[in-house]
């Protein structure tokens, strides 16, 4: 699917390409370090207590619900569901689950579902936050500084420069939008 105006093209785009499993792993390992950061956050943050253990343990749970929830609810509405095109492999991973839906609806999809994992993004900052003003602790503000260096930076950075710079449809793809 590309979501341009009839007649429109991007003067950046490239050939679509086939990405190799290399390729898409390295396109998920901000992902999966913002989680692990994250959770980390959580847990030192609350000094190992139980509570800490919980929420650290559902933030993980979370992050990876949050990527198959993409999965289910995005990707077979995108172009490269069922192809090797999509930076991270998703699309490959979404056959195994549903069928191709209707790629028109991609964009009302994106809007509607990518809420859902947002406050992956927010919730350790607020937990750091809150965390070093109860007890200045080096290690959570290593962790903190960490975190959004990844997940502000490095995360958004990477698909932007890498693995989505000249998708045709990186407007609309959520992947590139909260990334
Ligand atoms: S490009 Fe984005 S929406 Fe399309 S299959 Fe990959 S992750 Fe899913």
């Amino acid at each position: 699917m590309v979501i341009m105006d009839k007649g429109r093209t991007c003067s950046r785009k490239k050939e679509q390409q086939d990405y190799t499993h290399l390729q898409e792993l390295t396109d998920n390992i901000p992902y999966i370090l913002m989680v692990l950061l994250g959770s980390l956050i959580l847990l030192v943050g609350l000094d190992l207590k139980l509570v800490g253990i919980v929420l650290s343990v559902s933030y993980v749970i979370y992050g990876t619900l949050g990527a198959f929830w993409i999965i289910w609810f995005v990707c077979p509405y995108c172009n490269f569901y069922g192809t090797r095109s999509c930076p991270c492999g998703y699309g490959q991973f979404a056959v195994s689950f549903r069928s191709k839906q209707r790629e028109e609806d991609f964009k009302g999809k994106f809007r509607k579902h990518i809420p859902v994992i947002v406050p992956l993004w927010i919730v350790p900052v607020i937990g750091g936050i809150v965390s070093l003003l109860f007890d200045l602790s080096v290690i959570v503000l290593v962790l903190m500084v960490l975190f959004i260096l990844d997940s502000y930076i490095i995360l958004p950075l990477v698909s932007k420069k890498y693995g989505c710079a000249h998708c045709p449809q990186k407007d609309t793809c959520p992947w590139m939008k909260v990334r």
